[in-house]
C-alpha cells in the first residue's frame, strides 16, 4: 500500500529525511517512532502530498504521490499533529465540506458521520462553533474527519495527544478493527506502551535515517519497545 523509496527531504542546507526506504503493507499498523526532529512530521507530510521532495519516489497503492496526487489524496486521509481546523464552522458543517470535498452522497455522509462521531464521542457537540471547542474536541472532529470517506491508506501525526482515556481506547479499537477490513494505517507516536500494544509493525527514525523496520515482535524481540528504543537512542 505505502512504498517509500530513497526519500530524501532537505530546508535549504539542512537534510530533515535522509534516503530512507519503507514498505507498509495491506492491514498494517506500522508505528513511526523518532526523538523530536528525527524527520517523523516531514515523512508524513511527503507522503501526504503536502511537502514538495526533490530526491527519491513514494507511492501509494502503486501511485506516485508526485504524478498522481489528486488519485491518491482520494485514498487517503492524513491528520496533522495540531487540529487547525476553521474555527467559525460548527462541528457538522466542517464534516460536510469534508464530505463534500470527498464526493460523499448523502446517505454515506449521513451514516459514517453518525458512527463515527457517536463512537468518539463528539456526536452531541457538532452544533456548536469550533472555535469554542477544547484541544481535544477538535482532535475528535479531525479524526471523524479523517475516516468519513473510507480512506485505503491512513496517516496520523500523534494522534491520541489531547484524547481522553476514553476515546483513546475507543480510537484504538477503530484502529484495529480498519486494520482488520484491510485498511493500512501509519502514524508517528512519542507513547511506546500503546504502539507496542496495538502496531504489528515497527519503524524508528534518527536524525533523518531508518535505523531499523520490520515487524513489531520480530523488531523488539523479548523486551520491550521503550526499552529497545532507548537503547537505540543511546548508541551512536
Ligand atoms: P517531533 O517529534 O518533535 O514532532 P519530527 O520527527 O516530526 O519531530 P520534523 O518536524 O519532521 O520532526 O523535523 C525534522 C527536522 O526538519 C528537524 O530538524 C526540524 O528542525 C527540521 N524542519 C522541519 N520543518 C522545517 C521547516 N519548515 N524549515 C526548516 N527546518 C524544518
Amino acid at each position: 500500500m505505502l512504498e517509500i523509496k530513497n526519500f530524501v527531504k532537505r530546508y535549504g542546507e539542512k537534510i530533515a529525511v535522509n534516503n530512507i526506504n519503507l514498505t507498509v503493507n495491506d492491514g498494517e499498523i506500522c508505528a513511526f517512532i523518532g526523538h523530536n526532529g528525527a524527520g517523523k512530521t516531514t515523512t508524513l507530510k511527503a507522503i501526504a502530498g503536502i511537502l514538495d521532495f526533490e530526491e527519491g519516489e513514494i507511492f501509494v497503492n502503486g501511485l506516485s504521490v508526485k504524478t498522481n496526487d489528486m488519485e491518491v489524496k482520494k485514498q487517503i486521509a492524513f491528520v496533522p499533529d495540531n487540529p487547525d481546523i476553521y474555527e467559525h464552522l460548527t462541528g457538522i458543517e466542517y464534516l460536510n465540506f469534508i464530505a463534500d470535498v470527498f464526493g460523499l452522497n448523502n446517505a454515506e455522509r449521513k451514516e459514517n458521520i453518525e458512527y463515527y462521531s457517536k463512537r468518539l464521542n463528539i456526536n452531541n457537540n457538532l452544533g456548536e462553533i469550533i472555535g469554542t471547542y477544547s484541544h481535544g474536541m477538535k482532535q475528535k472532529l479531525v479524526l471523524v474527519s479523517a475516516l468519513i470517506h473510507k480512506p485505503k491508506l491512513i496517516l496520523l501525526d500523534e494522534p491520541f495527544v489531547g484524547l481522553d482515556p476514553a476515546t483513546s481506547h475507543e480510537f484504538k479499537e477503530i484502529m484495529q478493527e480498519l486494520a482488520k477490513q484491510g485498511i493500512t494505517i501509519f502514524y508517528s507516536t512519542h507513547v511506546l506502551d500503546v504502539a507496542e500494544k496495538i502496531c504489528s509493525h515497527v519503524a524508528i527514525i534518527k536524525d533523518g535515517k531508518i535505523i531499523t523496520s520490520g515487524e513489531m515482535k520480530k523488531v523488539k524481540g523479548k523486551g520491550s519497545l521503550e526499552k529497545l528504543f532507548l537503547g537505540l537512542e543511546n548508541n551512536d
